[in-house]
């Protein structure tokens, strides 16, 4: 898939004469988009070669970097009129009576892919790659894709590609018979004169007229029974099953028509619009007030780490899978060896799994200095720090850091609910000091919250996204809060699922809720995965800061009689098997006496219910976050939730979620359940829009 392109004129594809072969050249930048224009460009070229005796084959390519690398996704919301059209295209391109050859540099993706299919030819450049990416956004191929496909490489091949949405090189399409021809050098004499030679070839061979053969039924079964498996929940993957089998048992024409419609479905669905949702949020998130291509952005060429424990040791693992040297700082010596240990270990484990070499262990262990000494630190261009969640530890570490790290060093806080601005402030340089919120596992997870501080500088924030990049994580650019916008979501998402239980929930009732919904976990799960202890402790700090008191509620009475969950091998469940919750018995006791205690008649909660109070929990708290600018768009706090937090992608997160369901609905709910809904998503409700439609006001007034 592309990226959108904005330009309309009708030139955007050039004709050329080299010998009886006429070259159709698509000029679309960046990506050659299939955007309206384009193939208003190739019927004027397909219209002359027809027309044009002299003209014996044609020869189509992308101009600058790429073939066509996809649909043009903003177009797939306009009326079908006014959006190009792309089967029409490929229709005739089918019954075209002269050959066409499709030359392939950079990428055929999706729409790309399937008018290289309809050619009678396909030559490519070595660097090439082609793919069917459009499961990825909740679609299928629908421009032939489905049925061509299958009918050149097989079903069992075709799906692994469709299923997948992953592109492959060009050796490995020459290798399944998608490519005719690698031409080393000039692509595109290469293609013309492949084209010449082939300029008499009749019947012109034509994949929509091949037939597919021996389809094993088990194969097709099996497929489809692990789509709950690999693609759980979401719609399109089986649409493409049912079309890579009529693929095999119909004929072209009833396929492509079956296509067509499965096609509709899957767009019109709330699953396809979250998927795009996201594409969309994914490139917006970069866009930050203040930080423009002028902005300048420093280069981080080494990296300090202070805490080598369970944040410390993963953060500095993503430095040292790049390359860059890593010096690690500990109070005590048998910590350190042990974080080190760690970080070894699992070199180890990826190793043996075959993802990284034993070399590649030693390359990486070798960039990284363990020291006792901050003053070690006194050339690093970047320090995180990650030790206990302590604002005078923190304080203590950050004046410090201040008399070490040299000028113009960022000086960074994992902190995951502590005051960046009151960090910033022990320092003389709080221009300097940011937070890096990594999730925990850190050198698997990847979304990383970029706190900016108030007196953060542009360059600092700057260079954080551009290092977030670098070591393959999604950076999100939030504001300071308590819990900043991925956590502090969470906490009227937990006094929902309290509530519940309180009120006659079982706890896995309440985790099945947001199964329902797609997450691998549910807040109960997700507490006992991440440690009771540490809510436990984060809730009475807040209430000492507050002068007020917490009392302990039944998880709470748990945590402190030493169940805190998986690490102790039993917390709101047990864990007889290490991993795997089980209900406990002594939860649930505890769970009625407190009850009991509480004078509750329990009753039951639906799981829609249960799924909504959950879910609109973490959306009214985004709203909020919005309205104070904490998330700079809702789109944001989506990509914090699906990139950190397991929210399934094809929901769009929490608050493309919530619009899908309509905010007036949910604020219905929201109220029938005693819950206030936030200012920001009355009024939304009451305008009758979506969050979605919020933030594009917003930018456009910002302009
Ligand atoms: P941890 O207890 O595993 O590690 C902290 C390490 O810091 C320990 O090894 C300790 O010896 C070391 N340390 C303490 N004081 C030090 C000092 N003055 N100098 C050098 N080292 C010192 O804790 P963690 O889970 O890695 O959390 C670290 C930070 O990351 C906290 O601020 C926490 O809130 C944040 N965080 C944790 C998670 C998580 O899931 N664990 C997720 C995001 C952020």
């Amino acid at each position: 898939m592309s990226e959108p392109t904005t330009s309309q004129p009708a030139s955007l594809v050039s004709q050329s004469r080299q010998g009886n072969v006429l070259v159709l050249t698509v000029n679309n930048p960046p990506v050659n988009a299939f955007s309206p224009g384009v193939p208003e460009g190739f019927h004027a070229g397909l219209d002359v070669a027809e027309k044009d005796s002299s003209v014996a084959a044609v020869v189509i390519i992308g101009g600058g970097r790429t073939f066509i690398a996809g649909a043009d996704i903003k177009t797939f919301d306009m009326p079908r009129e006014q959006a190009p059209d792309l089967r029409g295209f490929i229709s005739r391109l089918d019954h075209f009576p002269k050959p066409v050859v499709a030359a392939i540099h950079g990428a055929a993706l999706g729409g790309g892919f399937e008018i290289a299919l309809a050619c009678n030819y396909r030559v490519a450049a070595p660097g090439a790659k082609v793919g069917l990416p459009e499961v990825k956004l909740g679609v299928l191929p629908g421009a032939g894709g489905t049925q061509r496909l299958p009918r050149l490489i097989g079903v069992d091949k075709a799906l692994v590609m469709m299923l997948g949405g992953n592109p492959i090189d060009a050796a490995e399409a020459a290798r399944l018979g998608i490519v005719d021809e690698l031409i080393e050098g000039d692509l595109l004499a290469g293609a013309v004169k492949f084209a010449a030679n082939h300029a008499d070839a009749r019947p012109l061979p034509r994949v929509s007229e091949r037939k597919v053969e021996n389809v094993d039924p088990k194969m097709l079964m099996d497929i489809r029974n692990n789509l709950k498996n690999t693609h759980k929940g979401q719609l399109a993957p089986g649409y493409i099953v049912d079309l890579a089998e009529i693929a095999s048992t119909k004929s072209f024409t009833d396929g492509w028509a079956a296509e067509a419609r499965l096609f509709m479905m899957a767009k019109d669905s709330p699953q396809s619009r979250s998927l795009r949702h996201l594409f969309f949020a994914d490139r917006e998130r970069a866009k930050i007030p203040g930080i423009t291509r002028e902005t300048p952005v420093g280069q981080i060429k080494s990296v300090g780490v202070i805490g080598a424990g369970t944040m410390g040791g993963g953060i500095a693992m993503n430095f040292l899978n790049v390359g860059l040297p890593v010096t690690i700082v500990e109070t005590q010596q048998d910590a350190l060896d042990r974080g080190i240990a760690t970080i070894r270990k699992n070199y180890e484990n990826t190793a043996k799994k075959g993802r990284i070499t034993q070399d590649d262990v030693e390359k990486r262990i070798a960039l990284l200095t363990p020291t006792l000494r901050m003053e070690d630190l006194k050339d690093a261009d970047l320090i995180i720090e990650a030790v206990f969640e302590n604002m005078d530890v923190k304080k203590d570490i950050f004046g410090k850091l201040d008399k070490v790290a040299k000028p113009g060093a960022i000086l960074a806080s994992n902190t995951s609910t502590l005051d960046v601005n009151e960090i910033a402030a022990v320092t003389k340089r709080p221009e300097s000091v940011i937070g890096l919120h990594f999730f925990s596992p850190a050198n698997v997870m990847k979304l990383l919250e970029i706190v900016r501080a108030d007196k953060t500088s542009e360059t600092v924030l700057a260079t954080s996204l551009d290092m977030a990049k670098k070591i393959g994580k999604v950076g999100v650019v939030v504001g300071v809060c308590n819990g900043f916008v991925g956590n502090r979501m969470l906490v009227p998402y937990r006094d929902q699922a309290q509530y519940m239980v309180l009120h006659g929930a079982n706890p896995q009732d309440v985790d099945a809720a947001m199964h329902a919904l797609g997450m691998p976990m549910g807040p109960f799960e997700m507490s006992d995965m991440a440690g009771l202890d540490i809510g436990y402790a984060s809730r009475r700090e807040a209430a000492k800061k507050a002068g007020t008191t917490v009392e302990s509620d039944w998880s709470d009475k748990l945590v402190e009689m030493g169940r805190k969950g998986q690490k102790t091998q039993g917390g709101i469940y047990d864990y007889p098997d290490g991993r795997k919750p089980v209900p406990s018995p002594v939860t649930e006791k505890m769970i009625s006496d407190y009850r009991a205690e509480k004078g509750v008649t329990p009753r039951k909660f639906g799981q829609e219910e249960a799924t909504k109070r959950l879910a609109y929990g973490l959306m009214n708290e985004g709203a909020k976050i919005l309205e104070e600018g904490v998330a700079l768009r809702s789109s944001d706090i989506d990509v914090i939730y699906v990139n950190g937090y397991g929210f399934p992608a094809y929901r769009g997160g929490p608050m493309q979620y919530a619009s899908e369901q309509g905010l007036k609905n949910v604020v219905k709910d929201l109220e029938s359940y005693g819950v206030t809904p936030a200012p920001l998503l009355k009024k939304l409700a009451d305008e009758g829009k979506t969050f979605a439609q919020y933030d594009a006001e917003r930018a456009k007034a910002s302009k």
